[in-house]
């Protein structure tokens, strides 16, 4: 059994919705903007092929000579792909598109779910002065494939993002089943953290029901704190930077911060109960 409160062990926090474009990225790099803007250390782990959350945290392409691919092929550590954001205390280590042929890579090793769980393991004892982040977060693929599985693996608990949109809720018993094979097969301490209804309009009635229904359905699982639909949280990542940096006074900036301080208090229950 894994100790979760072990000091110097950051929190691992998976982002994980095999949807595409719920929020998973958005949320990744503006609750880890908050956490650290609150005094947390975060780093994220960039496990998208697609690499939005590198990209939108300003990182350069050229800038990521080792990237979470190296480091799930087992040709780095995963402190070689860390790189400093413009963010104080938040780093990013940062992905390419090798990630995609990963999965074929690896065949049928029998490590192949636990590269991630085994390079984070070593993070904050690998480095001196020690990093000693105290939140990692994983941003996932929209899948739930070998990346995802070892997102899960690792994590002490998954986020997930749904969109208040028809289909919110379609779906989500697939991935709720992913993390039950995962607990059974290979990280019975996995929990999930909470949802987070993301892209909420107020004055659309549809979203005010898609509220209602994960509510019930889901019921404390759900954050209170909800994600506006928020032009400027679209606009941010174009500059390369995150909302709360590009804009911190908007409504999206505001919910980030809200959800952080919620994240963290959940945290705090976690660690009292258990
Ligand atoms: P995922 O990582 O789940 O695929 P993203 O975070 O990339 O989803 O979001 C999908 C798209 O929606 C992006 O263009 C993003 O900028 C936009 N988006 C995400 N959250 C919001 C929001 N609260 N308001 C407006 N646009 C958003
Ligand atoms: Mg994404």
């Amino acid at each position: 059994d894994r100790a979760n409160s072990e000091p110097g062990r950051p929190r691992i926090i998976a982002l994980a919705n095999q949807k595409g474009g719920v929020g998973k990225t958005t949320t990744a790099i503006n609750l880890g903007t908050a956490l650290a803007a609150i005094g947390e250390r975060v780093l994220i782990v960039d496990l998208d092929p697609q690499g939005n959350a590198s990209t939108g945290l300003g990182i350069d392409r050229r800038d990521r000579n080792t990237s979470t691919y190296d480091v799930l092929a087992g040709e780095a550590p995963l402190r070689d792909a860390v790189v400093a954001t413009a963010v104080p205390r938040l780093h990013i280590a940062a992905s390419t598109m090798d990630l995609s042929g990963l999965e074929l890579e690896l065949g049928h090793r029998g490590d192949r779910a636990f590269r991630l769980r085994d390079a984070i393991g070593v993070l904050n004892k690998d480095i001196d002065p020690p990093l000693d982040y105290t939140y990692v977060l994983i941003d996932c693929p929209p899948s739930l494939n070998l990346l995802t599985v070892n997102a899960m693996a690792a994590a002490d608990a998954i986020l997930v993002p749904l969109q208040c949109e028809f289909f919110a809720l379609e779906g989500l018993s697939q991935l709720l089943q992913t993390v039950e094979q995962v607990r059974a097969n290979l990280n019975p301490s996995l929990t999930i953290h909470g949802i987070v209804l993301t892209m909420f309009d107020s004055r659309n009635n549809l979203s005010s029901q898609v509220v209602a229904d994960v509510r019930q359905f889901m019921g404390k699982k759900v954050y209170d704190t909800m994600i506006p639909r928020n032009v400027r949280i679209s606009e941010a990542p174009s500059y390369g930077k995150p909302v709360l940096v590009y804009d911190l006074k908007c409504v999206g900036s505001e919910a980030y911060l809200k959800l952080a301080t919620e994240v963290i208090q959940r945290e705090r229950e976690l660690r009292t109960t258990h």
